[in-house]
């Protein structure tokens, strides 16, 4: 037998699929999804690779073909079929290698290290050495066990790799390299009543009998009616331990290790919860959903709801169908949104069948979280985008909760979005796929309308609640009245009032996208690109103003070229100043700050919003991070302090994102009887975004945005393609984009191919950057386009030249 096995996980650049053959003894091991050693290169090193499939024969001549050493996890499968499936259609979709699919989708933790170490062999004859050679023998003979090449290095610095190749030739020392491996499994000891021992009797009645043998009566008595009990619970008795020895010795207990999973939480804690009589808006939901899991081809479901509608209610019931019928789920939720009271609702409802995982778990954790997916030992996972990668046996539901959120997209390679990840997996294993948003992005709800999926709407809050009075605020009109404050007059009034009736309030600082646009705080006029319509983006460096559409380029104005004010501003205000002001304003109000900055650590978002909760803080100030989720009665005020910040970042999205923080925002306050109100603070009051935004309309707002897209090719009816060239050099990098477009000018004339501009933040990382962006109307064709043109072009190429390709970027940057 052979297999097809993938090495070298190390290198995630490269895919090295090769054939190895599997020797007898391992053949029964061997199944496609499992972890082995194989011998690797000229030296044969030892590495981790996966076995991707099996055959009967190899194109490999039987002289040079290597052989697994060794079955890894005891022949447990590491990934399922499906988890393979999925990692193929990541690389093919997301333009990378297997091996960066693998690297996302596989659990963590459990990689091989290893290094290799040199030694002395035996007595050397030092006659036939000269004086370099010998100092090199006697700083290896310190090492008995063998001493790293990096360690060697450091003491004996540069040089030493020859001096040890001769001697390695010579004979006088060898290379062996030592592997270990990080499985983060955490053991426990267990006892094992063996009542079938044949000097049970007898040993149990001498210890009724005699006084001396107490221990050995309290573990009789332990052992009454149970089989097996840990060390820990035994140790907890205060038992004597030599007792435990004694039986043990006796026959009487079997003692064993065995392998303990980590809880990530007590399920205790959490109060069991019934199912509430659903709203005939969620029976109706629910029924659809029934339906749909009895079909054949199974269309994803989309729910568009407002906050407060009942959709997690709609999940819980829904899964509830799922397990009944023997199958498991998977719920998506963005990771800052995973909050206790989140967890509360799914563990409270579903107890010891559900686990989690998200970044703030140890690896240990972690990986301990997936055994027990695919052990069968829960039916349910949360978390953010990695619980995609569940090896679940039997897969019935996916839920992905606020669908709409792009950290749904990974911003590191593969820069996978999840919800198409998990379309092609309900695919493959016949699952339902249920998304859930008050906000639909419009292409999403652009396909339901087309009967690409099932649309459920819910118009009513499911709990009472109501919706807020929203306001909009007019920030120019302050800075004309003297106030140039980021707190306008009339929501420092209605902070005031909140304080003082003992409420709390949010204030929201809109930080999505990339705050490089350039407007005029008197009359709001934002500098944009006068051909694609799309705003500026700043460039520091050049102090210039470039469109990242098409590349057109601009002095930075001194003074509006509307109003001729000399208030340009170049950035969006930070929370920290926010806060200093809100300070400064209410010195008595207790203050909270959640971003990046505070919340650091495992626990760090989480104890901020459970101080908030508990009402030991009078203000929350933050940034996205506070629109979303969480249920906070107490709220009745919300400020959104500027809503129009993302509206133009250089983005098709812009309008979409502020329409839909507006809503998330707006869904803060008034989760209680008391109501809420919303303060918008714009200076943009005239926008379409912002005024569905204010009426909480979003189907006008659908409206108005999808048949701008259609005008403007933009998708879903159009589709962009973003190819960024880096390199260390600068005009090696810009003129390989440059050749690279006029290659692919010289062919099309179905598409239109932009730039290249250089990216705003055109160094990172020590590299330059260049933008190319190509727009088409039909994805097939443009994608195979553009990797023929980047064949053609990459074969002439220095390898320090860099492409990546990404489809529908969310930003022109
Ligand atoms: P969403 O997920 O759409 O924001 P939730 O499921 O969180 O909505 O429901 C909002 C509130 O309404 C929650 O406090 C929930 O407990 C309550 N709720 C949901 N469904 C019902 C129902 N059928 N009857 C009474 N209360 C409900
Ligand atoms: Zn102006
Ligand atoms: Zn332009």
């Amino acid at each position: 037998m052979f297999a097809k096995i993938i090495v070298g996980l190390n290198t995630p650049q490269v895919d090295r699929v090769f054939d190895y053959e599997i020797p007898n003894e391992w053949e029964e091991f061997c199944k496609v999804g499992v972890r082995v050693m194989v011998p690797f290169g000229r030296r044969n090193t030892k590495m981790e690779g996966y076995i991707l499939s099996l055959s009967s024969e190899s194109k490999i001549s039987k002289g040079k073909i290597k052989s697994i050493i060794e079955v890894l996890d005891n022949g447990q499968i590491m990934f399922t079929p499906v988890m393979i499936f999925l990692a193929k259609f990541m690389q093919k979709k997301y333009f990378c290698t297997l091996n960066q699919c693998f690297q996302v989708s596989m659990p963590s933790g459990i990689k091989t290290k290893s290094v290799w170490l040199i030694k002395l062999k035996g007595e050397p004859d030092s006659a036939i050495l000269d004086d370099t050679h010998r100092e090199m023998i006697t700083l290896l003979s310190k090492y008995p066990y063998g001493i790293e090449l990096k360690e060697i290095e450091k003491q004996w610095g540069m040089g030493y790799e020859q001096i040890v190749a001769k001697l390695e030739k010579q004979g006088l020392v060898y290379r062996y390299q030592k592997v270990w491996r990080g499985e983060y499994k955490k053991e426990k000891t267990v006892y094992f009543f063996q009542k079938d021992a044949f000097n049970l009797k007898e040993v149990q009645e001498k210890a009724e009998k005699e006084k001396r043998l107490e221990g050995q009566r309290q573990i009789f008595q332990l052992f009454q009616n149970r089989a097996e009990i840990s060390l820990d619970e035994i140790k907890k008795e205060n038992i004597s331990l030599s007792a435990l020895k004694t039986l043990v010795k006796k026959g009487i207990l079997l003692e064993k290790k065995i392998e303990e999973r980590r809880q990530v939480f007590h399920e205790n804690k959490y109060a069991p919860s019934i199912p509430f009589l659903p709203t005939q808006e969620q029976q109706s939901a629910l029924n659809q959903i029934y339906s749909i899991m009895e079909q054949k081809e199974k269309k994803p479901v989309l729910i568009h709801g407002v906050t407060g509608s009942g959709k997690t209610e709609i999940y819980l019931q829904s899964i509830d169908r799922v397990l009944s019928q023997g199958k498991q789920a998977i719920i998506l939720v963005p990771e800052i949104s995973l909050t206790p009271q989140m967890m509360e609702r799914f563990i409270s409802r579903f107890g010891k069948k559900v686990s989690i995982t998200h970044s703030r778990l140890s690896q240990g954790e972690r990986l301990d979280q997936w055994k027990k997916a695919r052990d069968g030992e829960i039916s349910i996972m949360i978390g953010p985008r990695s619980a995609l990668f569940m090896p679940f046996e039997n897969l019935g539901m996916v839920i992905i909760d606020e669908v709409h959120e792009t950290t749904y997209v990974s911003d590191t390679t593969p820069k996978y979005d999840a919800r198409e990840v998990a379309m092609a997996l309900v695919k493959e294993t016949n699952a339902v796929l249920v998304m859930g948003s008050a906000t639909p992005d419009v292409e999403m709800y652009y396909k339901a309308l087309e009967g690409d999926y099932h649309l459920i709407e819910l118009k009513n809050k499911a709990g009472g609640g109501q919706f807020s009075q929203m306001c909009l605020i007019d920030m120019r009109k302050e800075l004309e009245e003297g106030n140039r404050s980021p707190f306008s007059v009339q929501l420092q009034q209605s902070l005031r009032e909140t304080l003082k009736k003992g409420e709390q309030s949010m204030l929201f600082l809109n930080r999505r996208g990339y705050a490089t646009f350039v407007s005029c705080r008197s009359c709001g006029h934002v500098m944009e690109c006068p051909d694609c319509k799309l705003p500026y983006t700043y460039h520091a460096y050049q102090k210039e103003l470039l469109c990242h559409h098409c590349g057109r380029g601009e002095q930075n104005p001194a003074i509006c070229p509307v109003c001729s004010s000399k208030y340009i501003r170049y950035f969006g205000t930070g929370t920290q100043k926010i806060e200093e002001e809100a300070r400064r304003l209410f010195p008595e109000a207790r203050i909270l700050r959640m971003d990046f900055d505070t919340t650091s650590g495992k626990h760090g978002h989480g104890r901020i919003l459970e101080q908030f909760q508990k009402g030991q803080a009078d203000i929350l100030i933050g940034t996205q991070m506070i629109a979303k989720g969480h249920d906070f009665p107490n709220v009745t005020l919300m400020g959104i302090m500027a809503a129009d910040t993302s509206l133009y970042t250089p983005s098709f999205y812009a309008a979409e994102t502020t329409f839909q923080l507006i809503t998330q925002g707006s869904g803060r306050a008034g989760r209680s009887a008391k109501g809420g109100k919303v303060y918008i603070q714009t200076y943009q009051p005239d926008h379409y975004a912002v005024v569905h935004g204010k009426n909480q309309d979003y189907i006008g707002f659908y409206k108005e945005e999808i048949s701008i897209r259609k005008l403007m090719g933009y998708p879903p009816f159009g589709i962009f393609f973003s190819i960024l060239v880096s390199g260390k050099e600068d005009i090696k990098a810009e003129s390989w984009a440059n050749k690279l477009v006029e290659h692919m000018e010289s062919e099309s004339h179905e598409f239109m191919i932009m730039g290249p501009v250089a990216t705003m933040q055109k160094k990172l990382n020590e590299e330059y950057r260049y933008r190319i962006l190509l727009q088409g109307t039909e994805e097939e064709s443009l994608v195979a386009f553009i990797l023929e043109h980047m064949d053609k072009i990459k074969k002439g190429i220095e390898n320090d030249i860099y492409f990546n390709l990404t489809l529908n970027p969310r930003y022109i940057v």
